[in-house]
């Protein structure tokens, strides 16, 4: 499925004019099935409000813009959001605490539950199964524990698994590393990575870490007060330090890297993921040595 905004606007309490804010500004994006999509911008710049939309958690009217995502028309008043609500699945920010049943069986089996309806109960049970398993969880070990008993990173899986189960075509993840420790993030990247391209085509991450966008994205939103300011791979996006520099973001460490070289007359051209860096830096400072 492919997800295609054009000039999407949003406005936060439109009917109150001294309390108006325009979130969303003329937002077009197109994001392609099996993309890995970083959406990165200061704090306010709109990330969340866009992605609120992909689920219809945000609804909207033809008169703020388009948003289609396969067959789905989200701005159409017959838009069937709950079918929507299984193929696009969507995590928030600490989602952890969203969690609320007795046990991890009950609280995974609750997705299933809501948006497939269809399903058998044995059916049922292989889905949350498979999906405790995906995350890299003990079925057995775990399923009849309170979530509450689990450590922070066990809990996110769990959050995960319980998004997953459906089968979304589509993974919407808003910050999801902020708060691990950075084991527990390297973890679930790793877990985020093994889900792409395989039970999940397309992942949307939204998220601060340059780091992590320029190791596991294919392509870059970049936004700002509303608008997307650049879009791009991410080796168009951080060859870009100036813009980035001008609305207070950070660059990966390896497109800093790459500057300080370059400012030492090192050139090197890299798509700025760690392995490529490492490389391409070898290789170049290989000849000047010679
Ligand atoms: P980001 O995720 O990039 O930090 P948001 O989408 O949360 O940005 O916010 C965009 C703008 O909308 C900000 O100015 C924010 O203050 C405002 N905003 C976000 N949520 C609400 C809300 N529920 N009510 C009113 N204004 C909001
Ligand atoms: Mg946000």
């Amino acid at each position: 499925m492919q997800v295609e905004v054009k000039n999407l606007s949003f406005v936060y309490n439109k009917k109150m004019k001294s309390m108006a804010t325009n979130a969303l500004k003329n937002v077009s994006l197109t994001v392609d099935e099996g993309d890995f999509l970083g959406i990165i911008g200061h704090t306010g710049s709109g990330k969340s409000t866009l992605v609120q939309h992909f689920n219809g958690l945000i609804k909207t009217t033809a008169e703020y813009g388009s948003i289609k995502i396969g067959e789905f028309n989200l701005t159409d008043k017959k838009c069937d959001f709950k079918s929507l609500r299984a193929k696009v699945g969507m995590v928030f920010q600490y989602p952890e605490y969203q969690l609320f049943a007795e046990t991890v069986y009950e609280d995974v089996e609750f997705g299933v539950k809501n948006f497939l309806s269809s399903v058998t109960e044995e059916e049922r049970r292989d889905l949350v199964k498979q999906a405790i398993e995906l995350v890299g969880l003990n079925f057995e070990e775990v399923k009849d524990k309170s979530p509450f008993e689990l450590s922070g990173g066990q809990k996110r899986r769990v959050a995960i698994a319980g998004v997953i189960v459906t089968k979304p075509e589509i993974l919407v993840l808003d910050e999801p590393v902020a708060g691990l420790d950075p084991q527990g993030k390297k973890d679930f990247l790793r877990l985020l990575k093994t889900l792409h391209g395989g039970f999940v085509k397309t992942i949307i991450i939204v998220s601060h870490d340059m780091n992590v966008v320029s190791e596991y994205c294919n392509k870059v939103a970049v936004f700002s007060k509303g608008e997307i300011i650049k879009f791009g791979t991410p080796k168009q996006v951080f060859s870009d330090s100036e813009l980035l520099y001008s609305i207070g973001l950070d660059l990966p460490l390896t497109a800093k890297l790459t500057n300080a070289l370059k400012l030492k007359g090192v050139i090197i051209d890299t798509d700025f993921t760690l392995n490529d860096f490492i490389s391409k830096s070898a290789i170049a400072l290989k000849k000047g040595v010679e």
